[in-house]
């Protein structure tokens, strides 16, 4: 009997054999990041496949018992702390950018200790925010943005009120890749003191190595409280790593419930149990790349980023904006239309949202020059398929 098939017996053991056979037909189905172009992720460094392996049974939740990964978590947060502009900021290794986000503006709505507040985040904030509204029980009041599609300063000022208990920037926009003025965000908080979060997701491990100092949007600006950065996605690190730093320790210690039965007697995160095994794959990776690593990697990536546009435009297809990091909006006719296509020739992109409707690209490490020029052939090809079509 096939595994899987509704004769099955759910809870009849299996020999191994029967289990790995279930495993790879399973894993042969899954995608290959070759031909993806819409993801965030990619494949994680082989030194953070060794490290991952080596720790996989520890938890952090329980950090009395394993100190050693905890030491590691530590190291990996003040690199990321150093990298940020604060070498003493706080944090820990989170699941990824949606509980960095969580926990980011939770201690934020804890420490102005309101529970009718609202937060204004820019049109453009990940969906993450949505949830947050829906978990916290904030109203999320979404400022608009300007014709860069960064967010308008204007329509932030004009969304706060004595209730907000937070702003959020973006670093790294997930549709486009663009960059909030953080600066000017902070003026806006400072004033008001409002608590600043800056969602740098994906722009965390990307902007620092662009070698562009008019780019300011980490711990440097004053007015920023924490930020949001994922090793699980250009930190080449495993599944599940986040990071979520804070400037202040006030902000971590109004995060810290008190625990009954663990080794440790308070405990700031979101979840309980988690992952050591992807706090050491982020620790490994930082260690073993350093910033000239990074910095390649990145070279590597805007290279291709720059490398797709050109092509775009020799066939007569625009960027929404000039891109300013390794993600890529192109505007098409008939964007789904054109999207299903591509994926028919194996090609997985995705799609920005209204007004926007343009193809979304993410030029991962994993995306090569030999791909960018099969996959903009194929593209041409349906765009002229559908002209002759009207
Ligand atoms: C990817 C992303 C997130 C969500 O991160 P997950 O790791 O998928 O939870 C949040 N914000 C931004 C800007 C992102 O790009």
């Amino acid at each position: 009997m096939p595994p899987g098939s509704s004769e099955e017996k759910i809870m009849e053991p299996l020999t191994e054999e029967e289990v790995m056979r279930a495993l790879t037909e399973a894993r042969s189905r899954d995608l290959d990041y070759e031909r993806v172009f819409s993801t965030m992720c990619t494949r994680p460094h082989p030194i953070a496949v060794r490290a991952h392996q080596m720790f996989l049974e520890t938890n952090l939740g329980d950090a009395g018992l394993f100190p050693g990964v905890a030491e590691i978590e530590a190291r990996a947060i003040r690199m990321i702390g150093e990298l940020l502009g604060h070498p003493e900021a706080m944090g820990y290794i989170s699941t990824g950018g949606t509980e960095s986000n969580i926990q980011g503006i939770r201690a934020a709505r804890n420490a102005s200790g309101r529970r009718d507040g609202n937060i204004v985040v820019p049109a453009s904030a990940h969906f993450s925010f949505d949830k947050i509204g829906d978990l916290l029980h904030l109203e999320v009041r979404k400022a608009q943005l300007d014709s860069d599609l960064k967010v308008d300063l204007s329509s932030v000022e004009s969304q706060v009120d004595d209730k907000t208990v937070a702003l959020a920037g973006i670093a790294g926009t997930t549709e486009f890749g663009q960059v909030d003025p953080i600066d000017g965000l902070s003026k806006i908080a400072l004033d008001r003191e409002i608590h600043l979060h800056v969602d740098a997701a994906f722009g965390g491990f990307v902007l620092p190595f662009l070698g562009r100092d008019d780019l300011k949007w980490d711990f440097r600006v004053k007015g920023v409280s924490s930020i949001t950065i994922d090793p699980h996605k250009m930190g080449l690190s495993t599944i599940p790593a986040g990071g979520l730093l804070f400037r202040n320790i006030k902000d971590v210690m109004s995060l810290q419930l008190d625990t009954h039965y663990l080794t440790v007697a308070k405990q700031a995160s979101l979840t309980g149990t988690r992952s050591g095994a992807a706090a050491a794959a982020t620790f490994a990776v930082m260690a073993l790349l350093g910033r000239p690593g990074f910095e390649t990697i990145v070279k590597g990536c805007m290279d291709v980023t720059r490398h797709l546009v050109s092509g775009a435009r020799e066939i007569g297809i625009e960027p929404v904006i000039e891109p300013v990091m390794n993600v890529v909006a192109l505007l098409v006719p008939k964007t789904p239309e054109v999207r299903s296509e591509l994926a028919k020739v194996g090609w997985h992109v995705s799609m920005s949202r209204e007004p926007h409707r343009a193809l979304r690209i993410i030029l991962m490490p994993h995306v090569t020059v030999e791909n960018v020029n099969l996959f903009l052939k194929d593209l041409d090809s349906i765009l002229r398929g559908m002209n002759k079509q009207g």
